[in-house]
């Protein structure tokens, strides 16, 4: 097992900038997400940290040891692609004791170890049958057999998932993290799925555009977003986003919006002009007496809740309710939310005020 640690990581392709001075560690044993949209270099992250992409600059540390210039063999981790990446000509029982043999372990031990992987994954029954017939299922199973069965000290996951259809996805991604559960194996795993690294991750980095905008456990990347662009990528519905003008003083524990004081829940960092506050849909509740006034606009059933939309001064907002709740389009209402769970965002930056 292995702590990974990234430091001011870089990678440039000729003269475009795909991954910008990243630094966060993985700790041993831990599950770890890269999360971002296409194209923001989670991927190429990935890859540097494999030994499959030489960094621009920054380091690698697998324990404490600086690998970045390393080649991929030298570096004792293993690596699952999204297309399963069997030998089609080769059983399942070969393919999983390949990476055994070539490195030159004994056929008996090989043959030991390979049932041993087999036990873990559920595919004892398997070992003999041509990998061409396998379900998609069981094919992700032999491909994870042949990067478990080395014991790496971790592994490298690039949308394990992602060629599965939704149904199975969340039944694999289960098994994997089962797997992992039982085996303590540091494991990073890129994702452009939020969901899946919120239910899957111990730890989240949030990339955009190469850059880290975030990094730390599911629930403080939820609860406590550091900027905007995690705020809305997180969270289905997304956070709503309400722009006003303002300032903050350093140390600030409430807003003035029009004539209303709202008292937050951290002190805030100062800021001028432009303000974004952040609710959550979850946090809004539809109440008569309440001071702010919307239109709903629409409502969408989702079984326990419902999405309601609503125009307001400031915008529009979406509220989850429960759905017992009896709402009206065309029929105005007061909204009403807890102050202790809005977050603040300077409106340039982007950046949280905490
Ligand atoms: P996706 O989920 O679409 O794979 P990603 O977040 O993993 O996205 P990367 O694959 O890391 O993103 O790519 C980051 C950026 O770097 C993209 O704009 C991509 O086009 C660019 N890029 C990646 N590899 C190369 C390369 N070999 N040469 C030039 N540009 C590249």
């Amino acid at each position: 097992m292995a702590q990974i640690r990234i430091e001011n990581l870089r990678k440039d392709f000729g003269s475009f900038n795909a991954v910008k001075a990243s630094t966060f560690t993985v700790e041993d044993g831990e599950f770890f997400m890269l999360l971002g949209p296409s194209g923001c270099g989670k991927t190429t992250t990935l890859r540097m940290m494999a030994g499959l992409e030489l960094p621009t600059s920054g380091e690698i540390y697998i324990d404490g040891e600086e690998v970045g210039m390393k080649r991929a063999s030298q570096r004792d981790i293993a690596f699952v692609f999204q297309m399963f990446a069997l030998y089609p000509h080769m059983n399942v029982g070969k393919n999983i004791s390949y990476p055994l043999l070539s490195q030159g372990m004994s056929r008996a031990d090989a043959r030991r170890k390979v049932a041993e992987v087999a036990k873990i994954l559920g595919i004892e029954g398997l070992l003999d049958r041509p990998v061409g017939g396998l379900s998609g299922g069981d094919r992700q199973r032999v491909a994870l057999g042949r990067a478990i069965v080395r014991s790496p000290k971790a592994f490298l996951m690039d949308e394990p998932l992602g060629a599965l259809d939704a149904e199975f996805r969340e039944h694999m991604s289960e098994e994997l993290r089962a797997l992992h559960d039982r085996m303590g194996a540091t494991t990073v795993y890129v994702t452009h799925d939020q969901l899946e690294a919120m239910q899957m991750g111990d730890k989240i980095v949030v990339m955009n555009h190469g850059v880290v905008e975030q990094f730390g456990v599911p629930q403080q990347i939820y609860d406590w977003p550091a900027t905007r662009f995690v705020a809305a990528f997180i969270g289905s519905p997304p956070m709503n986003f309400l722009d006003f003008d303002g300032a903050v003083t350093a140390g600030d524990t409430e807003l003035t919006i029009g004539e209303t004081r709202i008292d937050v829940p951290r002190q805030l960092e100062a800021a001028m002009g432009a303000l974004t506050l952040g609710v959550r849909p979850e946090h809004l509740h539809l109440s008569d007496e309440a001071p702010y006034r919307g239109e709903i606009v629409a409502a969408e059933y989702l079984g326990t809740t419902q999405i309601v939309t609503l125009d307001t001064a400031f915008g529009r907002v979406k509220a989850r309710i429960p759905s017992h709740e009896v709402v009206r389009t065309g029929t105005h209402t007061g909204l009403a939310f807890d102050a202790r769970t809005l977050t603040v965002f300077d409106g340039v930056t982007g950046r949280a005020l905490v």
